[in-house]
């Protein structure tokens, strides 16, 4: 084991962390019924054809990135500033903002332009 954080005073069986992780995961969770989303979502649809993976009907959405088709599972709603650190209550309002933020600061990825521009901003640098 590392060394210990802060405990959580209103729980203190958890770590200060461990209760930003919970929170950030509630947040992330209300984010998957958040309306824009899936405007923007609805948006990037271009066509129904077979998924080439699985044989069947599926939805694809292009890319905004690669400006390829993909079918749902393959996409992701990607938010164009990243939605930062949420680690204590001074981060909550910009996270917050951020991570409900409007149409125009939402895009569609597929998986890999979204791994690629997440490891770019992670590390500064392309893969
Ligand atoms: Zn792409």
């Amino acid at each position: 084991m590392g060394k210990r954080g802060a405990d959580f005073i209103h729980y203190p069986t958890w770590s200060e962390a461990r209760f930003w992780t919970f929170v950030r995961s509630a947040l992330r969770s209300a984010w998957n019924r958040y309306p824009v989303k899936f405007e923007v979502l609805k948006e990037a649809y271009v066509c129904t054809k077979e998924n080439i993976k699985t044989g069947k009907q599926a939805k694809h959405y292009r890319c905004n990135e690669c400006k390829e088709l993909f079918p749902a599972k393959e996409v992701i709603v990607d938010h164009i500033e990243e939605t930062g650190a949420l680690k204590c209550y001074a981060d909550l309002p910009r996270f917050v903002e951020r991570l409900f933020c409007g149409k125009d600061s939402l895009q569609v990825l597929c998986k890999d332009c979204h791994n690629a521009k997440t490891y770019k901003e992670r590390y500064g640098k392309d893969r």
